[in-house]
């Protein structure tokens, strides 16, 4: 049995209790590059800039950074093969939810319905001080033009991209139910990510020690491939496009025997 089939039998075995947790990799083949990866964020600007001390200390250079590095190439990225083939098997009714560390939204423009995002989302900003939320649109363009640091349009105080910076909590709510959803399910598939950030990284480890199945599809090695059912090198996009075509292939042979034996 293929790789691909292997996943797409276990997936249909787990009869919707499987998760999806990506990261990074994930979008790469949408142009947005990863932290860590060969091409990664990390090997022309060093991870410090996401520090939420640093944001704090010097607003308008974390601002530049975010507009420059984040912003700019996320708004303009589309979902590719490995969103999309994630949303069929959504669709299909094999796929719990979606947990990504990911910021860029292309799950949910791929038609993804149930995804708890765990690093926040690039199109939103925040107040930290009265709870303001809004559409980071309404503010970004005017500080591409004039360098004029965000402020919040209810109490005046300096807004930050909805984003989780190193340093800062993970969202309760999204935590706690990725972490009960992790508890229950019979299946995880891990899509390119290095598995190094914590706590998102629990995750697979909780579904792991609660008796899930792990699949690991990432380009580099993790600290869980040693227990991982299968650990593909391929690219997210390419593999899980077979995966999907597997699946359909082996629930319409299925059907077509049921109907045989009628
Ligand atoms: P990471 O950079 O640490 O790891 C990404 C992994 O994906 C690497 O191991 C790399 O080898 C692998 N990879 C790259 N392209 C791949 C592909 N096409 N197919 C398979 N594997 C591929 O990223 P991470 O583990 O997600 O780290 C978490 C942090 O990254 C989070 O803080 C998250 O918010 C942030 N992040 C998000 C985005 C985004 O929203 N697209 C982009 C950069 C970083």
């Amino acid at each position: 049995m293929s790789a691909e089939e292997k996943l797409a039998k276990t997936l249909i075995d787990a009869g919707g209790k499987a998760l999806f947790f990506t990261g990074a990799g994930a979008s790469t083949e949408s142009g947005v590059p990863d932290f860590r990866g060969p091409q990664g964020l990390w090997k022309r600007i060093p991870p410090e800039v996401f520090d939420i001390d640093l944001f704090y200390r010097d607003p308008e250079y974390s601002w530049r950074i975010y507009a420059e590095y984040v912003y700019s190439q996320i708004s303009r990225a589309s979902p590719n093969r490995a969103h999309i083939a994630i949303a069929e098997l959504e669709s299909l009714g094999l796929v719990e939810a979606v947990i990504t560390q990911n910021i860029d939204k292309l799950h949910q423009k791929a038609g993804s319905k149930k995804v708890i995002e765990l690093h926040g989302t690039y199109d939103k900003v925040q107040c930290l001080r009265c709870g303001f939320h809004g559409d980071i649109k309404d503010f970004i363009e005017d500080f591409i033009r004039e360098k004029r640091v965000p402020r919040c349009p209810k109490c005046g105080r300096i807004l930050k991209p909805a984003v989780v910076y190193f340093g800062e909590p993970l969202p309760s709510e999204e935590l706690s139910s990725a972490f009960s959803l992790a508890k229950s399910s019979k299946l995880i598939i891990v899509v390119g990510s290095s598995l190094s950030v914590y706590p998102a990284a629990l995750i697979p480890e909780i579904a792991l020690d609660h008796g899930a199945k792990l699949f690991i599809i990432n380009e580099s090695p993790t600290h869980l491939d040693k227990d991982a059912e299968l650990v593909v090198r391929e690219k997210a996009g390419t593999f899980l496009e077979k995966v999907s075509n597997a699946v359909e292939e082996m629930m319409k042979s299925s059907k077509q025997k049921d109907e045989s034996l009628q």
